[in-house]
């Protein structure tokens, strides 16, 4: 079997570690014999390659760099990426990439940069003045049919430990949240809540090392992708994951928060 990933924009799209969710996914799928590319989706690269990939995913930026992004992302380019969401292809997408998924982004300084339109929800920066959204993030997937298949996957109750770094703050509208917020600022910092999800692809506030510290994640987008791709229902192969239970209970246990360190 073979999957390819869709990376948006990886040189202005890329901060805090966004890069480790793709290397994740790329691993995860080698190491059960997947053959996978890693297809850049940039300033040069035409739609129709936008239409062949099978997982995206698109990273943060800092406010420059999303309005570089959105004036390319436009016409066609646009159009066929909102079209694979509304389809269903599974992607992760990382605070400014969000962002640009729904109906505007105002950035601290500057004009608003109008997004994709996608996700009913609208991020706003409240200023250069306001303290930046920074620090460890831990919060349970709600967003159902999701949060029922992940808790699959990983056998517990989906609990994400993450790191956000970010100066918008978002409100949702008719989109579910992804999760609520346990410990951390998530979509604002005052309603709790955190992400979004639709169709198939996970909107979040948590960075890069996402993947590989919530692995079950990746395994999801990767039996999705899979699934789509083939059109029969996938079973993944069970990876060697010690390492990572030990990592999340340290840190669950360094946030305070060791009572959930359940069994993963
Ligand atoms: N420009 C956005 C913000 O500060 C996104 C930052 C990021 O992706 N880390 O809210």
């Amino acid at each position: 079997m073979e999957l390819s990933i869709g990376w948006l924009y990886p040189n202005l799209m890329s901060t805090y570690g966004d890069r480790g969710n793709v290397i994740c996914l790329q691993k995860r799928c080698e190491w059960r014999d997947i053959q996978v590319v890693v297809v850049p989706l940039d300033r040069t690269t035409e739609a129709d390659k936008i239409a062949q990939v099978d997982i995206i995913v698109g990273g943060g930026a800092q406010d420059r760099q999303q309005e570089i992004v959105m004036r390319d992302l436009k016409g066609a380019k646009a159009d066929t990426l909102k079209a694979k969401l509304e389809e269903g292809t599974p992607g992760v997408f990382t605070c400014g990439s969000p962002q640009l998924l729904g109906h505007y982004y105002e950035p601290a300084l500057g004009q608003r940069i109008e997004g994709l339109g996608l996700l009913d929800l609208v991020s706003k920066h409240p200023g250069i003045d306001a303290p930046r959204c920074i620090g460890n993030l831990v919060f349970e997937i709600t967003a159902e049919p999701l949060a029922s298949e992940l808790r699959a996957i990983w056998g517990d109750t989906p609990i994400v430990i993450g790191f956000e770094n970010h100066g918008g703050r978002t409100y949702l509208n008719q989109v579910p949240a992804l999760g609520k917020v346990l410990q951390g600022y998530g979509n604002n910092g005052e309603d709790g809540t955190e992400g979004a999800f639709f169709h198939n692809a996970i909107a979040t506030y948590s960075h890069g090392p996402l993947l590989p510290k919530n692995p079950f994640i990746a395994d999801w987008l990767i039996k999705v992708a899979l699934q789509n791709k083939y059109q029969t229902a996938i079973s993944l192969s069970k990876l060697e994951n010690s390492i990572v239970y030990e990592g999340r209970k340290a840190m669950l246990h360094k946030l305070g928060m060791g009572n959930l360190a359940i069994t993963v």
